[in-house]
C-alpha cells in the first residue's frame, strides 16, 4: 500500500496523545514535502506502536517524546525519542535480540515479553530499511530507523 508517511506517522501520534494519562509532552519534527512510502500499513503500526509504547513505559517520571523524520538520500529517517531511563551501553545491542529485556526485576514490573523490537527489526528489514538505538543510561533513549520513499504516488521519481 502506498501511503503518505507523515499523514500515516501523525494519525499514530494522534491516536497515543489523545490517550494518555502520563504529563508527558509529544512534540513533533515532521518535513513540509511529501514522502510516499510502499508499506504494509498494519506491520509498520505495530512497530510503530511498540517503539512509542516502550518511550512512554520506560519515561516514568515523563519528560517530551520527539517524533522526527529527515531525508537521507533514498531514505527516510525517522526517530523517537525520550528523556526515560536509557539503557545501559553494555546492553544497548541486544534490545533487538527476541526474549531481551534490560534488567530483569525492573523488567518484570513492567510488563511485556521483550518480542516487540525483535518483530520491529524483522518488519522493517523486509521493507529495506534498518533499525538502531541509541541511548545513555539516566538520560534517554533514541530509537532510529529507515524507510526507501518515492516522491509521488506512482512510484516514480519526478
Ligand atoms: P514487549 O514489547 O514484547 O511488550 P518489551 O517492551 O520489554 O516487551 P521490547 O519492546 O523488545 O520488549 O524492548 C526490549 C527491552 O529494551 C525492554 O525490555 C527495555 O528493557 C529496553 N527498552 C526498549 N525501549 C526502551 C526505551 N525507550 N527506554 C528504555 N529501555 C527501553
Ligand atoms: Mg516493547
Amino acid at each position: 500500500e502506498f501511503v503518505e508517511f507523515n499523514k500515516f506517522f501523525n494519525r499514530i501520534i494522534d491516536r497515543f496523545e489523545m490517550s494518555k494519562s502520563q504529563k508527558v509532552e509529544f512534540k513533533r519534527y515532521l518535513p513540509e514535502e511529501s514522502y510516499f512510502v510502499e508499506i504494509d500499513t498494519d506491520k509498520l503500526t505495530q512497530v510503530i506502536d511498540n517503539i512509542i509504547s516502550n518511550a512512554m513505559k520506560y519515561s516514568p517520571d515523563g519528560g517530551n517524546i520527539r517524533f522526527g523524520v529527515t531525508v537521507q538520500e533514498n531514505l527516510l529517517k525517522v526517530m523517537i525519542s525520550d528523556d526515560g531511563m536509557g539503557i545501559p551501553k553494555e546492553n544497548v545491542g541486544r534490545i533487538f535480540d527476541r526474549f531481551y529485556r534490560v534488567d530483569r526485576a525492573r523488567a518484570r514490573s513492567m510488563g511485556g515479553t521483550g518480542l516487540g523490537l525483535a518483530i520491529a527489526k524483522e518488519m522493517i528489514e523486509a521493507h529495506g530499511g534498518n533499525i538502531w538505538a541509541e541511548s545513555e543510561e539516566g538520560v534517554g533513549t533514541t530509537i532510529f530507523f529507515t524507510l526507501p520513499y518515492e516522491l509521488d504516488e506512482a512510484g516514480e521519481w519526478d
